[in-house]
């Protein structure tokens, strides 16, 4: 039987079955009101989806995913936990759906085991420093269940626990990100316990040399001081207890990753490190910390500067210990850690022991305490919701302002929430901005304006030459793509009224019969500056943007000519105006040109816009500039043309009244008359005319006011109307455009 290949219904083997025992063991030994049906179920689940596949050391695969669970089984986590430990490779290896596993083991199974799923997906491509970071605030982004973060840790710890089976260059890649990435994800979560396992095992993997050469020494230094400082731990002991401290007292090596790293941030050599040796002191109550640290500076002399209340000041992640180095017998300095039991397991198992509080074993006063603390210890948390429901659905939603994307080559790409693959381009080069014309995410083309979230791979399709479209400044999030955008926008717009300018020259003086290539450069330069330009391509754009006509432009050129009914009218001399003046009708005082100033520009008949008014420009050849309000009817035929279309803003210094034309429908009642031309004398507004009339369509004593008047700004005239509709007897106000 043994040596018969397996049948696609697997045959247990006795050792797979013995670590599964081991594990509800485990569980029934921790908690022991589970009901461990739904946990077989999961076991059974993933044995039967993994087979025969095999982990390259050779064992059955499903002994990875039992381990994964057992790890987070000791961290006494819940069954929603160890059943994603014991699924969470069976979507990314195998072909079970996410839909599957909810039917069979509901909601926050198939939530979590989905989530672990994504989080593989996601790889480190680079080395940096800054990137490592945006990494890590990426996956703590994705996460919406912290049970996902701690199933991921709890399968890194067992895959780098099972490193040796695998090629030296994926022992590399894996044990870089590990430290780069997960191991200061389980720092910041205050796990003590499972970042000091990744860091001394990835370490050895990372950095095989330093770490070999770093172990030899702290061996030797172990060995000629092992037994003093059992005599230290014995000694400690005994005057805490003379002292009535009751206290159990550990001594402790510091972890090899942790000296590595302190030699190199300080540059030191390892007998200037004070607390390779130590001691730990765990005691019942803050109290008997500080008395415990008594009878140790009692004792002996303490190191200046290497005293540390992490009491009274936790760590970020909520670290709580008091920590003293002294030079203990023979000159042997020690660090020593005093803490309380609790603040022992959460310096052990920071989050996960925070886990175990919400099943219901402490007192509400002591839930309030573990709500401050994780508020404090998910410190990124910006939007805190409600306490409460934070806790009961223990959502960790952080950086919900930042997507994280990468590039193809795997850089980070941070852009803000609904940013779009054009801030991401110019996130990248502006020329990339600018030369963008698609954008792949996770291999397939989406519209430019899709959304980015976080973990998309984000390919820019470029052409050279293309340049940005107006529309885009709708599309885009951040103002670094808005700001190149503009300048793009606004260089082209004035090439094209150079173009127009240039075109309507040739026109203009085509109908004048005017050979333009008699008129020297030295006459168009006398001409631009004549009319206040100091270049001829000045001259152009300014006649491309309506400033000018052409035929004023020309006139000077012109031979004079008699009367005549057949030549065109010449514009009588004084007629032309002065340069810089602005041409007779222009309204520019009133209405300017976005980022240009020198351009005519004037309302627009058909709808006549005002002050306060959004309003859109829209450049009429040989004119100037059209104002219409957005909500005028013709806007959206004439915007077809998009690239004739200007961005316009009402200038602020100009007192200027613009008419309005108003009708009130009311009833004919003596004293409305009165009632409304008061209401214009006290707002200022000037009366051009007003009529009353008999409302014929109404009949009875139905009356209409027509009046036209002068209005400073929408405001006013909001104002005005909205008086005008309270005085009794008026039904309506209505504006005419
Ligand atoms: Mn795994």
């Amino acid at each position: 039987m043994t040596s018969e290949p397996a049948p696609a219904g697997v045959q247990l083997k006795a050792d797979v079955l013995a670590q599964y025992q081991v594990l509800e063991d485990t569980v029934h030994q921790l908690r022991p009101n589970e009901d461990l049906k739904a946990l077989r179920q999961a076991f059974e689940f993933a044995v039967e989806r993994h087979g025969p596949q095999t982990r390259k050391s050779g064992e059955p695969y499903i002994t990875h995913p039992i381990a994964v669970a057992q790890i987070l089984a000791d961290m006494n986590m819940d069954l929603v936990a160890l059943e994603t430990g014991l699924l969470h490779d069976t979507v990314e290896d195998t072909s079970v759906k996410v839909d599957e596993i909810r039917k069979l083991f509901g909601n926050e199974v198939a939530h979590c085991v989905d989530g672990v799923t994504k989080l593989g997906k996601v790889h480190m491509y680079s080395r940096e420093e800054r990137q490592a970071e945006s990494v890590r605030k990426m996956l703590l982004a994705m996460v919406s269940d912290i049970r996902v973060i701690l199933v991921k840790l709890a399968d890194r710890l067992h895959n780098l626990r099972t490193l040796g089976s695998l090629p030296p260059d994926r022992q590399q890649s894996i044990a870089q990100e590990t430290l780069e990435i997960y191991a200061p994800i389980a720092h910041r979560l205050g796990m003590g316990r499972v970042r000091g396992e990744l860091e001394d095992l990835a370490f050895r993997y990372a950095e095989p040399e330093a770490a070999a050469e770093l172990e030899h020494q702290i061996r030797e230094r172990r060995l000629a001081n092992d037994q003093s400082l059992e005599q230290i731990r014995q000694s400690i002991t005994v005057k805490l207890s003379r002292e009535g401290v009751p206290a159990r007292v550990e001594s402790r090596i510091k972890r090899i990753y942790s000296i590595y790293q302190k030699l190199r941030r300080q540059k030191i050599g390892l007998d200037q490190v004070y607390d390779i040796l130590g001691i730990r002191i765990i005691t019942d109550s803050v109290k008997n910390c500080y008395a415990a640290l008594g009878v140790i500076h009692n004792e002996w002399h303490p190191i200046p500067g290497r005293i540390k209340d992490f009491i009274a000041i936790p760590r970020p992640n909520l670290y709580q210990s008091l920590h003293t180095s002294v030079i203990g017998p023979g000159g042997l300095s020690f660090e020593i850690q005093i803490r309380t039991e609790e603040m022992h397991r959460i310096a052990e198992e920071g989050i996960a022991a925070h886990w175990k509080y919400k099943e219901g074993k402490k007192g509400p006063a002591e839930d309030d305490q573990r709500i401050v603390w994780l508020r404090q210890l998910v410190e990124w948390q910006r939007e805190m919701r409600d306490p409460g429901e934070f806790m009961s659905t223990f959502k960790v939603d952080m950086y919900q302002e930042e997507v994280y994307c990468f590039t193809p080559r795997g850089r980070v790409i941070v852009v803000p929430r609904e940013a779009t693959p054009i801030d991401f381009a110019y996130a990248i080069h502006t020329d990339v901005g600018h030369s963008c014309v698609g954008a792949k995410v996770n291999g397939r083309i989406v519209p430019l304006r899709t959304p980015l979230r976080n973990g998309d791979v984000v390919e820019i399709l470029t052409q050279t030459g293309h340049m940005p479209s107006k529309d885009w400044l709708a599309l885009v999030k951040t103002s670094r793509a808005r700001n190149k955008i503009r300048q793009v926008v606004k260089a082209t717009e004035r090439e094209r009224a150079i173009e127009i300018g240039v075109k309507s020259l040739e026109r203009e003086a085509r109908r004048l019969g005017l050979p333009l290539s008699r008129i020297t450069r030295d006459q168009w330069e006398k001409a631009a500056s004549d009319h206040g330009s100091s270049k001829i391509e000045d001259l152009h754009a300014a006649l491309g943007y309506g400033k000018f006509s052409a035929r004023q432009i020309l006139q000077p050129f012109l031979p004079e000519q008699p009367h005549t009914a057949a030549a065109p009218e010449p514009v009588a001399p004084g007629a032309r105006p002065q340069p810089g003046e602005p041409v007779p009708g222009s309204e520019d005082l009133v209405l300017r040109v976005k980022g240009i100033d020198d351009i005519l520009v004037y309302r627009a008949k058909c709808c006549n816009p005002i002050r306060g008014e959004p309003i859109v420009g829209y450049i009429t050849r040989g004119k100037g500039v059209g104002v219409h309000s957005t909500s005028c009817a013709n806007v959206t035929s004439l915007m077809y043309e998009a690239e004739r279309r200007i961005d316009v803003e009402w200038a602020r210094a100009a007192e200027k009244q613009f008419p309005v034309h108003l009708t009130v429908y009311s009833e004919d009642k003596p004293g409305i008359l009165n009632q409304i031309t008061s209401i214009l004398m006290h707002e200022n507004s000037n009366i051009r005319s007003l009529e009353a009339r008999p409302d014929e369509q109404r009949g009875g004593d139905a009356a209409i006011v027509e009046m036209n008047i002068e209005i400073r700004d929408k405001k006013q005239l909001e104002r005005i109307m909205s008086q005008m509709r309270r005085i009794s007897g008026i039904r309506d106000v209505e504006r005419v455009q």
